[in-house]
């Protein structure tokens, strides 16, 4: 099984002509609420690829709450993972634009509330899993108190540090696959007092070297439309082209293309077949609005890398 750490938010999201300008209210043509957040969604993702998903979600108490229990029922997940902690749930608000183009502020609420208690009352779980998720919706204590039982017990983690801050050292030693995109590369060089990458192969694999020498032994960096890079400690870098889709709405392409990457891992699948296969299921997102109903089967999968 893989193991998903959280998170889940109540994603709320407008479709515009153009990105409001700050003081502007913009008529919206849609607005669509779904249940979302990236632990969710990359507990959606590998479910639908036919993985086995157990894990741990906080909502709050309030009304958004009641999106969850029939969300993970309709994804064929166990309402038995979620965890109901007194406050807000999670909740996000963002904008598409006619482009493709979005923006988004989510506010964590309960997944931040989800403390190293909830996280010890799985450690058998977590121990048994294939592979471990983790993101940053979820707090600090829990990640690095689920990393680090999995590393107690040999078993591989994936961090996806978004929205970004730099991860505590410990938690950053414990992560086996890091997963990130264009800014949070930039971010990570900003930190590490490197020259911050334009988005190219070329000038991000000192970056990924530098994050090698502080436990990851895979990154894994995606550069939208213009596709991804993995860096292997030890290896060459392999670039993964974007497959060609005419982007609609790119939310949530980061965790399809990150729980596409986790499932074929798990399944021991060569690298570049798993960067085949997260490239596409990232394209299966972008080409649809939303994300939740957007993350494909293995039919949906099978059809996009035929192309
Ligand atoms: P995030 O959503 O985390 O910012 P990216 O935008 O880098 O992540 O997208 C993740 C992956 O999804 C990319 O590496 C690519 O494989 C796929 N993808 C994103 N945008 C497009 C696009 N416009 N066309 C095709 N694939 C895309």
């Amino acid at each position: 099984a893989l193991f998903v750490l959280g998170s889940f938010v109540a994603a709320c999201s407008a479709t515009v002509e153009r990105l409001p300008r700050a003081g502007e209210s913009l008529q919206a043509q849609a607005f669509l609420i779904e249940p979302g957040g990236k632990g969710l969604n990359l507990a959606v993702g590998a479910r639908r690829l036919g993985a086995t998903i157990d894990g741990l979600f906080a909502i709050g108490d309030d009304a958004l709450s009641a999106l969850a229990e029939p969300a993970l029922v309709r994804a064929g997940l166990s309402p038995s993972m979620l965890r109901r902690l007194p406050g807000p749930t999670g909740a996000g608000i963002g904008f598409t634009d006619a482009a493709g183009e979005n923006c988004l502020a989510v506010h964590p609420g309960a997944n931040t509330r989800l403390g190293p208690a909830q996280v010890r009352e799985a450690a058998a779980a977590i121990a048994g899993a294939a592979l471990v998720l983790a993101q940053f919706e979820t707090g600090d204590a829990a990640v690095a108190e689920a990393f680090g039982i999995a590393r107690a017990a040999g078993t591989r983690t994936l961090l996806n540090p978004s929205p970004f801050r730099m991860p505590a050292p410990a938690i950053l030693r414990n992560s086996g696959i890091l997963v990130v995109n264009a800014v949070e590369a930039a971010s990570f060089a900003a930190a590490l007092g490197l020259a911050v990458p334009e988005a190219a192969a070329a000038q991000l694999e000192p970056v990924a070297r530098a994050l090698h020498a502080r436990g990851p032994d895979l990154v894994v960096v995606t550069l939208g439309a213009g596709g991804a890079v993995a860096v292997p400690a030890g290896g060459p870098a392999l670039v993964q082209p974007a497959l060609p889709v005419a982007a609609v709405d790119t939310m949530g392409a980061g965790d399809a293309f990150t729980a596409g990457l986790a499932v074929a891992l798990a399944e021991a699948r060569p690298l570049p077949e798993a960067l085949r296969i997260a490239a596409a299921c990232g394209a299966c997102v972008v080409r649809e609005r939303g994300v939740f109903d957007a993350l494909p089967d293995r039919a949906a999968l099978a059809a996009m890398l035929r192309g």
